[in-house]
């Protein structure tokens, strides 16, 4: 897939529309991660050096359409000004006369961030006016915002049908070129590690991805789902029920293209999930009664960490465990480590598995780290995203 990049456009004098993803954790006004604004100076220092002046716009956390001082991106602005060491405009919403004005003011070189998107239901509807209005404010549109392309939002979908010379930033190419790499001749043997919860969410993904991959291997929610599904003992493990129709499905579909399909072979189990719970180690691949199957054991890891070894392509997503709680983080830790080690073509995709990647200290060693979890298991199931549609060439 190919898509326009800022790299073939002009932006001497122009006035860009820059749509972020800059939704970040922000606690009592503290902004406790800035990895998402990190991720797009290589964008926006692009576009300055080309003479251009920026429009940024981002949403913020679940304002419900309404304007809410918790969800103002004042201090994303404060933050973004700190790391390029350059002044930040903010205006006080993100449409209407005031804002207007402001951009229109805007000099070459100048930045300008809007408020919260989201403090306008229209955003989410993917409204027609409200994207003209985001529209006429500049001259030029770079969605950089891959967190935010599987939605059909006003600012990453609706507004390409106004602006004028739409591209993606680098941030997107990136992933769109990381991802389609799993999807197009990906090298051989290809890996697909399976772990956290929201199964249903994933079965997608994972039904597009048999075709292309030569072993899946599971852990946590998913693993126990798929043990279910094969009418083994559970115990009292988090199993997504409406989930064990579609495992069976995709047993099937394994079976039949002969895949090599692993569930755990041992299970770190405890009685009760808690910091303080003492946790034992199965002998085989099954909780027993009155037990929580809580991690992946050393058995399965061994044989899960050969699985990498041999893979020329490996895509991870979800945690083998209740990685959070220390006890029971051991599988996962292994499991990243292992990747990091190998030198397969990796992508992890997925917040909770790139926090994983992160606490396992080996995230430099990965080939491509997704920033947008929903948006590359989006991409891995349908090929494109919508407002990867409205990118391309
Ligand atoms: P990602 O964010 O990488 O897509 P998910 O959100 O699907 O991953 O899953 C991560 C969550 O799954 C974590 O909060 C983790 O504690 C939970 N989890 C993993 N294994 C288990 C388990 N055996 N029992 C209960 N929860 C689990
Ligand atoms: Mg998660």
């Amino acid at each position: 897939m190919k898509i326009k990049t800022i790299k073939d456009k002009n932006y001497k004098g122009r006035k860009v529309f820059l749509r972020v993803d800059y939704n970040v954790p922000i606690e009592k006004g503290i902004i406790l991660d800035d990895t998402r604004i990190v991720a797009t100076i290589p964008t926006i220092n692009y576009l300055l050096s080309q003479g251009a002046s920026l429009i940024i716009a981002s949403h913020l956390g679940r304002p419900k359409g309404k304007p809410s001082p918790e969800f103002s991106l004042k201090v994303v602005a404060e933050r973004l000004s700190q790391i390029l060491n350059k002044e930040v405009k903010f205006a006080p919403d993100c449409v209407g006369d005031e804002v207007r004005k402001m951009a229109s003011e805007l000099k070459e070189g100048e930045i300008l961030m809007l408020e919260n998107l989201r403090f306008h239901p229209e955003e989410e509807e993917g409204d027609e006016n409200f994207a003209k209005e985001l529209a006429s404010l500049c001259d030029a549109y770079v969605n950089d915002a891959f967190g935010t392309c599987h939605r059909e939002h006003a600012s990453v979908y609706t507004i390409t049908k106004f602006a004028k010379d739409v591209a993606g930033g680098f941030l997107i190419e990136k992933e769109v070129n990381a991802l389609s790499k799993l999807l197009t001749n990906p090298e051989k043997p290809f890996l697909l590690i399976l772990g956290g919860a929201k199964v249903v969410d994933k079965i997608g993904m994972i039904k597009n991805l048999l075709d292309k991959v030569d072993t899946i291997i599971t852990g946590g929610v998913m693993a126990y789902t798929f043990i279910k599904a094969k009418n083994w003992e559970v115990g009292d493990s988090k199993v997504e029920e409406e989930a064990i129709p579609l495992a069976k499905e995709i047993i099937k579909e394994v079976n039949k293209r002969h895949l090599e399909f692993h569930t755990p072979l041992d299970h770190v189990i405890v009685q009760k999930v808690s910091e303080d719970a003492i946790p034992i180690v199965t002998e085989r691949g099954t909780v027993p009664h009155g037990w929580i199957g809580v991690d992946i054991g050393p058995q399965a890891i061994e044989e899960y960490t050969d699985c990498i070894n041999r893979a020329k392509t490996i895509f991870w997503n979800g945690p083998m465990g209740i990685y959070e709680i220390e006890k029971f983080a051991k599988g996962t830790i292994e499991i990243a480590k292992a990747i990091g080690n190998s030198n397969a073509y990796s992508v992890i995709g997925g917040g909770d598995s790139v926090a994983a990647v992160n606490k396992a200290g080996v995230a430099d060693k990965i080939s491509h780290i997704c920033t947008g979890g929903g948006a590359s298991l989006e991409f891995l199931e349908k090929g494109t995203l919508p407002g990867i549609e409205v990118l391309k060439e």
